[in-house]
């Protein structure tokens, strides 16, 4: 029996990774713009990290994580996302020594959950996310909306909603927090075994529930945004006031409170509308972690962030039906007939590729006419085809597969002909 590949991941192949490339190029791009620099941590860290940060009571640290002992009989945690690992770095390299705060940063690459694989879940995904260290200015939590706003915008898709909500500071969580318990106590037993223990930990978690979340008691809720002293009110209305007059559309809505602990004050996430998107709408998910870093052992900075997958963009993109802006990518494609003439493609395919031309040949020994049909397959923009007689009087022909048209050209031109015709297009 042959080994096949785990559940939960794929294989992105030539035709489909460009898409990455493309979805990954356009953020890195908006990155630039806003000023976030390129981290790249470990895929693995030591487990402590995430109970620590991620937090004991989410579905993450109690049921997801891939954790083992290595030979040193570390336990160590494949990571199942990028805020925690960054906010160690930032600790550990002292970036909060750095006088430009807040340290704006974005990461891209795998995470691993263990999740029951459908449609916009996998076991192994990629996130890209950004994290602002060290500021408390709402324009920051603008900002972070804005830049997410601005990569989905460049991808093209229109039918995406943000949706924010304040979770307040300590404060108000510790007066929402009871107001919670007195709402589930008395029918807690009605609840899931995760909501019941949550009840005490944090009760929060009992709105985030997937299983419980059509129970009369989630609708009725007392909800947090009555529970903000005067400092979260102010912030989160500052919030509201500059993605105004940025003109970003979103709705504010009190459910939202999002699956990881380490969230106070903004939380958003953006979901998709489009039709046929799937079940699962949230494209991207995010919000601030002012206590994070100190819990980590760093200096008490607070920081904002969000991380959506490359697998969940893409298919947003494929549900709102935009076409993808890729061009046959086979500059020539070399025929040759003889076997002098394929001999001298040998020399000719080089200085072709190193004057950046993207250039093939045949390697299967086919007649002429197959060659011309996998220079079709391969989209190729030119062939140029070269025979025993042309090659006697040191000639190629060159056939541009667009306009039909041929010319000939001297073979030491070549490289100059193809370049001044490539312009012309
Ligand atoms: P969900 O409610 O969909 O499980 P989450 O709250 O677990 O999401 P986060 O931990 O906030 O998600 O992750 C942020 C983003 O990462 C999500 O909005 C989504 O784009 C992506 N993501 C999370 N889990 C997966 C997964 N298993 N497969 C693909 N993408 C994922
Ligand atoms: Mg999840």
């Amino acid at each position: 029996m042959s080994v096949k590949i785990p559940r939960g991941t794929q294989d992105i192949l030539p035709g489909t990774v460009e898409k990455w490339q493309y979805v990954e190029q356009i953020a890195k791009e908006v990155c630039r713009n806003y000023q976030y620099k390129e981290i790249r941590t470990p895929i693995f860290e030591h487990t402590e990290l995430f109970q620590r940060s991620v937090g004991d009571t989410t579905d993450i640290v109690q049921k997801e994580m891939y954790t083992f002992k290595d030979r040193g009989d570390r336990s160590l945690t494949l990571r199942p996302e990028g805020t925690a690992a960054v906010v160690r770095s930032f600790v550990e390299n002292k970036m909060f020594g750095d006088p430009n705060q807040p340290t704006k940063l974005f990461y891209n690459g795998p995470m691993f959950r263990y999740e029951r694989p459908q449609s916009g879940r996998y076991r192994q995904f990629v996130q890209f996310g950004i994290e602002a260290i060290g500021s408390e200015d709402p324009a920051i939590d603008a900002e972070v909306l804005a830049l997410v706003m601005d990569i989905y915008e460049a991808a093209g898709l229109k039918q995406i909603k943000l949706v924010v909500n304040s979770l307040g500071d300590v404060e108000s969580r510790k007066a929402h927090r009871e107001a919670l318990v007195q709402h589930f106590q008395p029918r807690i037993g009605e609840f899931c075994g995760d909501c019941q223990s949550r009840l005490e930990k944090n009760p929060l978690r009992i709105l985030d529930c997937k299983k419980d979340r059509d129970h009369e008691l989630m609708a009725t809720a007392p909800s947090i945004l009555d529970y903000l002293n005067d400092y979260s009110r102010t912030y989160f209305e500052k919030v509201q006031k500059y993605l105004t007059a940025l003109n970003i559309d979103f709705v504010v809505d009190p459910t939202l409170v999002r699956g990881l602990d380490y969230y106070n004050h903004t939380a958003f996430e953006v979901m998709s509308e489009a039709e046929g998107f799937g079940a699962i709408t949230t494209l991207c998910g995010g919000g601030r972690y002012n206590g994070l870093v100190s819990q980590l052992g760093g200096p008490d900075v607070p920081g904002i962030g969000f991380a959506f997958s490359i697998e969940r963009l893409i298919a947003a993109i494929e549900a709102e039906g935009i076409d993808w802006p890729f061009e046959s990518s086979l500059d020539c494609y070399l025929v040759s007939l003889g076997e002098e003439a394929k001999d001298y493609t040998v020399k000719l395919l080089y200085d072709l590729r190193r004057a950046g031309i993207s250039a093939e040949r045949d390697y299967q020994d086919r007649k002429m006419k197959a060659q011309f049909k996998a220079a079709d397959r391969l989209h190729a923009r030119f062939v140029a085809i070269l025979g025993e007689d042309e090659l006697q009087v040191n000639k190629i022909n060159v056939k541009d597969m667009q306009t039909g048209e041929q010319q000939e050209v001297a073979l030491d031109q070549l490289v100059d002909a193809l370049k001044t015709m490539m312009e012309a297009k």
